[in-house]
């Protein structure tokens, strides 16, 4: 038997979670399988948000790419919002999957704004919470303000000040910062807010206090009195309040609505249960809603996971009394108090910059181009032969797969209208009553260790194959291996992954009938799939094109080196997210797009890569074609990643094999683009071929559909030589 792992759920991407990660990366827990759950997969570090409003700092230099920092600690990645806690069933709640099973969990999910429930809020001002919603939405916030006449920012607690101070300072508009209270920076001490105030009146900014914000409207602040307040653009940074995570979860909370944790960061009445950052309330302290508290308490937090995972006592954490406040004011200078002293100037900023800096970049495991940065340590097993590549990656070669049926005597069968004879995605069969059943069997190994998430993704990668033929699927049958290592919980997996295919299957009508399980050294799911045809003539073959016809693709291509990565914590979870997105794209609207515009062929891109599927139907309709590389389209991060040298464990074969001699690159065409004809996909998008003068209105159609990157990506030419080749330019 192995050994009994006792699964820890963190939740949220905080500044204590990220810490978690990085010594859990330095110095694996034993015994401990992990898992992350974030609503997006970059978390923003908040202290470098004015300056980046400020123009100061780029975007990716505040931002944390949790997914990699995840992964190197061994973590698995779950991106979805935890929407709720059952605390008796000890399962998380997620926005749009089943819940996770946990044995201890941690929140460090932060807080949210307060006063966004009041009216106009919503509709006419920007909220700094969801941070990350903020950030991506600071070049629009600036280009308005750049117009505007005047900004309002609402609250004047030390983010409200330093925003303040960055509009004024990026944009030039009159900027009125407005609070209920008598002064600025309310939790800090008098000197402070005196300085601040007077630089900020230096940099032209009005100090609106004792102003209480009763709505926002177009154009304007309501205040109490029934004030108007006349103002084009709207910051609200009102202070902390509860996010609604535990509202209903019966766990205890202070009045607020904050976590309740005891000196341990365990919840009160739950020690399996542990809680830090702004969404903790630390029982016999009122600590402010800072940045600075989480990252404090993270150490702790890893400290004490550890000890109770090994069955020891938890210790206890003393917050300190007071903290460094650091206030850029957007000049090249800053402001700063501790322990009542305020002083500024320019070398506070610098100190500023450096700190921030230093904290962020322990965090970031990739460049923005996803480079590994120096000095983070590397994973465990990164050597590519010790991980061969999952999903549709991790294929029998094209070549056995082509001879070792023809070793076989032929079984002639009227009723076979598609069969191993001339194979194609999926196999037909004629029934006694004159229509047809249509079947295919699709499996792979999982390609991450989400079994949710590899449930999900086989489910549409099997349904594809029948799409590819311009049939709906209708049954399907599953066969799953669960892994030797996960046997003391191989109903939660089966689960998991059964509820993925589910998600899948259920909104296109596929009903899940049966199936097959067994146990094996890896997660292994496949589906075998049936639909009905009207007749032989009814189906989309891979051997139907013609000369002249266009080719469509529907989906980018780079899933299998992003994959790769993804294994070798080299990805970033930006590029993840897009992947698996499109993935989990249904090829259903494709394939009705390609009956209705008169499609003469069609196959599902898989694991052979695009040239190798597409060889398939080009030698099938003894055709050649010409591709124009520049149109192939690629996942965000597959081409830096081609263009680094990675490739899937199983790109060699493909381009070894069946496509040796018969891709023909005419212009010396860009290797990473190139490479990327070879690189295998796992429930990848439809090819098609279309006739020329329809494949403007199939692009649109399909446009239309939502399969927003699909293109064309060359013609079908005639075979000159007699051979298929498929010849390749710029
Ligand atoms: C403009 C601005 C400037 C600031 N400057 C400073 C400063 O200079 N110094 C300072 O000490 N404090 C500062 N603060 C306060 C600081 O931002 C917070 O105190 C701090 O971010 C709290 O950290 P945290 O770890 O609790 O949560 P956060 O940093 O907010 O992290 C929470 C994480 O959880 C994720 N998450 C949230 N909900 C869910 C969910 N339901 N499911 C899954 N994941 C979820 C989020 O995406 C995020 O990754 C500033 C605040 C603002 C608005």
């Amino acid at each position: 038997m192995p050994e009994a792992t006792r699964e820890l759920v963190l939740v949220g991407g905080g500044h204590a979670h990220v810490q978690v990660l990085r010594r859990f990366a330095m110095d694996p827990p034993p015994g401990l399988r992990v898992t992350l759950v974030v609503d997006r997969p970059v978390a923003v570090y908040s202290g470098m948000v004015p300056g980046f409003v400020a123009g100061q700092y780029r975007a990716d230099e505040l931002e944390i790419d949790v997914r990699p920092l995840a992964k190197r600690a061994g973590a698995r990645v779950v991106v979805s919002a935890a929407t709720g806690i059952d605390p008796e069933a000890r399962r998380i709640r997620l926005h749009d999957r089943p819940a996770l099973a946990y044995d201890w969990a941690a929140f460090d999910v932060g807080s949210t704004v307060a006063g966004g429930a009041l009216p106009g809020v919503a509709e006419h001002a920007l909220p700094t919470r969801p941070i990350g919603d903020f950030v991506a939405r600071v070049d629009a916030l600036v280009e308005r303000a750049s117009r505007s006449s005047r900004i309002a920012v609402v609250g004047a607690g030390a983010g409200g000040v330093e925003l303040a101070f960055a509009l004024r300072a990026r944009t030039g508009a009159e900027v009125v910062l407005v609070d209920a209270g008598p002064r600025i920076l309310p939790e800090r001490s008098e000197s402070l807010a005196r300085r601040a105030a007077r630089h900020a009146r230096a940099a032209g900014i009005e100090l609106r206090l004792g102003a209480r914000v009763e709505a926002v409207e177009d154009g304007a602040l309501r205040l109490a009195g029934a004030e108007a307040l006349a103002c084009d653009a709207v910051v609200w940074v009102a202070g902390a309040a509860a996010g609604p995570l535990f509202r209903d979860s019966g766990l205890p909370t202070d009045a607020a609505g904050f976590l309740r944790v005891g000196p341990t960061l365990q919840v009160v009445g739950h020690p399996e249960l542990f809680a830090a950052g702004d969404c903790a309330s630390l029982d016999g302290h009122a600590l402010p809603k800072a940045g600075v508290y989480a990252v404090r308490a993270g150490p702790v937090l890893e400290d004490n996971l550890r000890r109770v995972a090994a069955g020891r006592e938890p210790r206890a954490w003393r917050p300190q009394r007071d903290y460094l406040v650091l206030l850029n004011t957007a000049d090249g200078a800053a402001l700063g108090e501790k322990w009542g002293i305020a002083f500024g100037g320019r070398r506070v900023f610098d100190g500023k910059d450096r700190i921030d800096r230093r904290f962020v970049e322990r965090f970031q495991v990739l460049g923005d181009d996803g480079a590994p940065r120096p000095g983070f340590p590397e994973m465990a097993g990164m050597d590519a032969d010790e991980m061969p590549c999952g999903g549709c990656a991790a294929k029998v070669g094209a070549a056995a797969l082509a001879e070792a049926p023809g070793r076989l005597p032929p079984a002639d069968d009227p009723a076979v209208v598609m069969g191993l004879g001339a194979p194609d995605d999926a196999a037909a069969v004629a029934t006694p009553r004159g229509d047809l059943v249509v079947a295919s069997l699709d499996a792979f190994r999982a390609f991450t260790d989400d079994p949710w998430l590899v449930g999900r993704v086989a489910a549409v990668n099997a349904a594809s194959d029948l799409w590819a033929k311009g049939v709906a699927p209708r049954f399907a049958l599953a066969q799953v291996q669960v892994p030797d290592a996960e046997s003391d919980r191989a109903d939660e997996v089966l689960w998991q992954v059964l509820a993925g295919a589910r998600a899948a299957f259920d909104p296109e009508g596929v009903t899940l009938v049966g199936g097959h399980s067994t146990t094996g050294p890896d997660l292994q799911v496949g589906f075998a799939v049936q639909g009905f045809g009207e007749g032989p003539d009814s189906l989309l073959r891979q051997g139907g094109l013609r000369p002249g016809d266009r080719l469509l693709l529907t989906k980018p291509l780079g899933t299998g080196v992003l994959l790769h990565a993804d294994m070798r914590g080299l990805a970033r979870g930006p590029w993840i997210e897009a992947a698996v997105a499109s993935m989990l794209r249904s090829n259903a609207a494709a394939a009705r797009v390609a009956r209705a515009h008169g499609a003469s062929a069609a196959t599902d891109v898989s694991g052979f890569g695009l040239a190798g599927h597409l060889l398939e139907m080009l030698r099938a309709a003894k055709a050649s074609a010409r591709l124009g590389l520049g149109a192939v389209p690629l996942l965000p991060g597959a081409a830096s990643l081609l263009a680094r040298g990675l490739r899937s464990t199983f790109h060699a074969q493909n381009e070894e094999g069946q496509a040796a001699g018969a891709v023909v690159d005419t212009e010396a065409a860009c290797p990473e683009e190139l490479a990327a004809l070879f690189d295998p996909q796992t429930s990848g998008g439809l090819l098609l071929g279309v006739p020329a003068d329809r494949a403007d209105a199939a692009l649109d159609s399909l446009h239309a559909a939502g399969d927003a990157a699909a293109t064309c990506i060359g013609e079908v030419v005639p075979a000159e030589t007699g051979e298929a080749r498929l010849v390749v330019g710029a």
